[in-house]
């Protein structure tokens, strides 16, 4: 029996053509266009392709983007004003600071200064806190909430299932492990220093990986029936691949995402969705 494929790339369109319109709409009625403000320091190659593609993003849905670009040498005092000022500045309403951070800066501080109310990375300590506490936060970060439209498209119910994610980043692994909890699943996080992680991936009907380690979730730890969205981003050779190996595990689970196509373009999906929020709220 093969699983069947959570295609990330067709959710992800109908979503961002649901955007557009709303874009438009919020246009006509308030002359009010959605503006997302990004922070790119340094010269990480990644990032510049990551930051590339949420420009063409914005654009493709009427968005407003505006991308600062600093050098790899700016000071963390300096990247602390720019937030500020980006802060104050009432056209911007989505502020984002693209990560990582060249070397010698610690990102904390630079995060915490981005104003709540902007926060579409929803990584503010605010925002976390109320997602923590099961509160309605102003925004959840992008990749968790992509993972959550692809676990509904699915029409699997979560309530009572044994959930795994493997991997516990601010971004992804403890914003996912909440949102599942507050869906009532039974949400089990691992990590770098957990033992026999085969055995805990093992009981898993839904399985969360975002670790960054090409197919650590081999088919054999995959349990008959689970539902396994891959987070994973991984370039062997001259291909990406996930953190689950795609061809063991789709003979195991229900449903399955690939890599690329799967989480990727839905956490862009779900940017476009927070600057809009954001731009209504404003
Ligand atoms: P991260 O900050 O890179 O941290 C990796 C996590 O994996 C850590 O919690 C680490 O544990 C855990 N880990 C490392 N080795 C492990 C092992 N052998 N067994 C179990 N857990 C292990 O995580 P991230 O930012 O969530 O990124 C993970 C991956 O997802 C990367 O490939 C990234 O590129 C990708 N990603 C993709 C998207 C997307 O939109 N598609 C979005 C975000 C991230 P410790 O905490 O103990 O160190």
């Amino acid at each position: 029996m093969g699983a069947k494929i959570i295609d990330g790339k067709v959710i992800a369109k109908r979503i961002r053509g649901e955007i557009a319109e709303e874009v438009r709409e919020l246009k006509k009625e308030k002359g009010i266009t959605p503006k997302l403000c990004v922070v790119l320091a340094g010269d990480d190659p990644a990032s510049q392709v990551y930051v590339r593609g949420k420009e063409r993003a914005c654009a493709e849905v009427g968005i407003e983007s505006d991308v600062r670009r600093l050098p790899p040498t700016v000071k963390q005092q300096e990247l602390i004003g720019l937030v500020r000022n980006l802060n104050k500045d009432k056209s911007i309403h989505g502020l984002l600071v693209q990560l990582p951070l060249p070397k010698g800066i610690d990102p904390k501080p630079v995060l915490d200064e981005i104003s709540a109310e902007k926060d579409v990375d929803g990584l503010h300590p605010l925002n976390m806190g109320k997602l923590l506490k099961g509160e309605n936060p102003t925004f959840v970060s992008c990749t968790p909430q992509g993972i959550m439209e692809l676990l509904l498209s699915t029409g699997v119910e979560i309530k009572g299932k044994e959930a795994v994610v493997v991997g516990r980043s601010n971004i992804v692994g403890k914003p996912i492990a909440l949102l599942l909890l507050q869906k009532h699943a039974t949400v089990t996080i691992c990590h770098s220093r957990t033992q026999d992680l085969g055995e805990v991936i093992r009981r898993a009907d839904i399985l969360v990986a975002s670790v960054g380690s090409p197919g650590i979730v081999h088919g054999d730890m995959v349990k008959e029936g689970a539902v396994v969205i891959d987070v994973g981003v991984n370039r062997v050779g001259d291909k990406l691949v996930g953190d689950v190996d795609f061809d063991s595990a789709k003979d195991r689970a229900s449903y399955i995402t690939p890599v690329p196509g799967g989480v990727g373009p839905m956490t862009i999906a779900m940017l476009l969705k927070n600057t809009l929020a954001a731009a209504r709220k404003a």
